[in-house]
């Protein structure tokens, strides 16, 4: 999240967090009671984390986690521990760790998305090509603002993933420009028919080459 003046910066958090906007080095609040301390083991209050990365990176497949980013933090407090973690009371956030943009290139920015709470507007990652003009924060900046490293979290997951490779100077080549021509209807047949197709377009250039040539000869007197 980023502040509405633009100087600071935080984190926000999911389903009933959303209401809270957290800094770098934060106290958990309970939304549900202010009579308690965080985490209460009579409430499902407090901040929760993964002993390893790769099970907060499988949470973020879930529609409701899908745009979070992914935060290694140094928790502290008081805790009690879950089955794949722990809930605790207080965390210092040590690097923040952004996923791709939404079209699946690689996030090179943070994008002010809407959706935001008085006085936060709400970041989301985005690629070079998705951001084209348009006003964007640094990844560098939100770093900065925060103290934190920030840098793109490529896991495993993303692997399988990427962008189909842009047409070659061949295809491009193959595409029809001129609907009559041999080359044109070349492209609607089969490779092997397309042969003889562009050898006939190969000689009837080479004559109309060899004509030119003849005329230009005469023209300027030579053989
Ligand atoms: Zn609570
Ligand atoms: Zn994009």
């Amino acid at each position: 999240m980023l502040s509405a003046d633009g100087a600071a910066v935080g984190f926000n958090g999911v389903a009933l967090g959303r209401s809270q906007v957290y800094g770098t080095v934060a106290e958990a609040v309970c939304v549900q009671s202010a009579r308690h301390r965080c985490p209460s083991t009579w409430c499902d209050c407090g901040f929760y984390c993964f002993h390893e990365a790769e099970q907060a990176r499988a949470l973020a497949c879930d529609e409701q986690y899908e745009r979070s980013v992914l935060l290694e933090v140094l928790a502290s407090g008081r805790y009690v521990s879950y089955e794949l973690g722990l809930r605790y009371q207080r965390q210092t956030v040590r690097s923040v760790r952004v996923g791709r943009c939404r079209c699946g290139r690689t996030a090179a920015a943070l994008d002010d998305v809407g959706g935001g709470i008085v006085g936060w507007r709400r970041l989301e990652p985005v690629c070079r090509e998705c951001a084209g003009r348009r006003a964007v924060l640094a990844l560098e900046t939100f770093g900065a603002l925060s103290g934190v490293p920030v840098t793109v979290d490529e896991g495993s997951g993303y692997s399988a993933l990427a962008p189909l490779a842009p047409l070659s100077e061949v295809e491009r080549a193959r595409v029809p420009e001129v609907p009559d021509s041999p080359v044109a209807r070349a492209a609607e047949v089969s490779p092997d028919a397309e042969i003889p197709l562009l050898t006939a377009e190969v000689t009837l250039l080479q004559a109309r080459l060899d004509e030119l040539q003849r005329r230009l000869g005469r023209l300027t007197d030579r053989p």
